[in-house]
């Protein structure tokens, strides 16, 4: 498959460091309030990568942090911990936090079809792991201490703008945050392995080390969640567009420097999701969360269609008119599957590969997830019966996981009842319906007269009875 590295500014051809087996790394969620749905286009949009490489025949395994400690409220490493802000906010502990917006977290990803990574750690589940990462880099000469916290020393790097070399000036930490540069610091770019409490006297929670009592920086989480599942390499590593400077750039600068190698192959990066006010918040105008879509009486899922019509490398705006769109386009998809008889014939083998050649070209280069909505419509408007075309729906779904067969058949059951509601007769209009079958008896046994006496004494209490070639249909004056 073709897929865009952030690394190299190209798409490459995806080779895995193990043939057939893929290594892949996902930032997860700092836990210290809910996901908005610009989060979760990261995430929808991962989970179409992982899957897709599934059904190419991968076999993948997927690690995810969570982040329940040391991510601040600058990604500079300035302001207090979210976490903290958190549990303030809500008079809790952080531990009650995290636990309860991990499991928010996690309903959300059901509710929009995300699949959870077989392996899910939290931060505060390895400090022993975090702890050893950082003595080697210290030993190694890579870090230093200062003010009491543990630095990265940049300057011992020969490049430390992995990502965006032309933009270097503008993305120097703090400058692009508007916030006080850390004195500690020798180099603006340095950043922190280990606070200890000598910065920060409030912070919950904390840990023993070499250095005094403190906390891990978040940089470091990934990195040692990383390595401590995958060992020494990672095929790729995912996350949101801002995550690429300044966490991943630190993430790479410190594993590499750890291992002494290169670390990771390709970088997924999704853009963002804004909203016509610009960037989306959790604390300015409307929180948008996947429950108050639901209150909104969206379902989950449009809003996942909505993520899949537009390329992971674009920034989408959001708007409550363009989700609209994109209920009235599920909607419509639905009812073309609904449409579709699944037990017409038997499965057509021949007709299959073409419609799976051109899935793989539209999600192998470099995840076209529209495009792949687009082979749906060519399968439906194919000369394929019933059953092959909703065995490849079904199959192609497993990719694009909008719950389209289970969506048709409920929608199919739907129209059913609706049908037999309207049909369905009144104790009180059981005569008629009885008088008419008695009518088409006699009809059928030539005995005219017998059924015009029927009409005449049905037209005498004012209904009346019209031939069709549905059948028999009756009205009253
Ligand atoms: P956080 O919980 O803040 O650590 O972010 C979780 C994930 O969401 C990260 O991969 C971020 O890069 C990503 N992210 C943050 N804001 C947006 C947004 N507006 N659109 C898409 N992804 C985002
Ligand atoms: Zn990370």
């Amino acid at each position: 498959m073709l897929l865009y590295n952030s690394l190299t500014h190209n798409r490459e051809e995806f080779v895995p460091n193990t043939p057939g087996r893929v290594k892949m790394y996902t930032c997860g969620p700092t836990v210290y309030h809910y996901a908005h749905i610009g989060n979760l286009r990261t995430y929808i949009m991962e989970d179409i990568l992982e899957k897709y490489l599934r059904y190419c025949g991968y076999q993948v395994t997927r690690v995810m942090n969570i982040t329940d400690v040391g991510h601040l409220s600058s990604d500079a490493d300035t302001g207090e911990d979210k976490m903290l802000k958190g549990a303030r906010r809500e008079h809790k502990t952080v531990m009650e936090i995290a636990k309860f917006y991990t499991d928010a977290f996690f309903r959300d990803c059901q509710k929009l079809n995300i699949k959870i990574p077989e392996i899910v750690e939290p931060a505060t589940g390895c400090i022993p792991e975090f702890i050893h990462l950082v003595e080697v880099l210290l030993e190694k000469g890579y870090a230093y201490l200062a003010g009491g916290n543990v630095y990265f020393d940049t300057s011992k790097l020969k490049e430390y703008y992995v990502f965006n070399k032309h933009e270097a000036e503008n993305l120097v930490v703090g400058a692009r945050e508007g916030v006080e540069e850390d004195e500690n610091k020798r180099n603006k770019t340095d950043f922190v392995l280990w606070f200890t409490k000598s910065k920060f006297e409030d912070q919950e929670l904390k840990w023993d080390s070499p250095w005094g009592i403190g906390y891990p920086g978040w940089h470091i989480e990934c990195s040692g969640i990383s390595i401590k599942h995958f060992g020494e390499d990672l095929d790729i590593h995912c996350g949101g567009i801002d995550n690429a400077f300044p966490h991943h750039t630190n993430e790479i600068a410190q594993s590499e420097a750890y291992l002494g190698h290169k670390w990771c192959n390709y970088w997924f990066h999704v853009l963002h999701l804004n909203t016509n006010s610009g960037k989306m918040s959790k604390s300015k105008g409307e929180f948008l969360t996947v429950s108050l879509l639901e209150e909104k009486g969206y379902d989950p899922l449009v809003y996942r269609l909505f993520c899949l019509q537009s390329h992971y490398r674009r920034s989408l705006v959001f708007s409550w008119e363009a989700l609209d769109n994109a209920a009235a386009a599920y909607k419509k998809l639905v009812a073309r599957i609904a449409a579709v008889d699944e037990n017409e014939g038997t499965l057509e083998e021949s007709g299959i590969e073409h419609f799976r050649a051109e899935f793989h070209e539209a999600l192998g280069n470099d995840v076209n997830t529209s495009l792949g909505i687009t082979v749906l419509y060519d399968v439906l408007k194919s000369n394929l019966n019933g059953c092959t075309k909703t065995a490849l729906i079904q199959e192609f779904d497993t990719v694009l996981s909008l719950g389209l067969i289970a969506a048709a058949r409920r929608m199919r059951e739907e129209n059913a009842r609706k049908e037999a509601e309207a049909e369905a007769v009144s104790p009180e209009d059981q005569f008629i319906v009885d008088a008419i079958a008695a009518r088409t008896a006699a009809k059928k046994a030539k005995n005219y007269a017998e059924a015009d006496r029927i009409r005449d004494e049905l037209k005498a209490q004012g209904i009346t009875l019209i031939d069709t070639p549905q059948g028999v249909k009756w009205s009253r004056d």
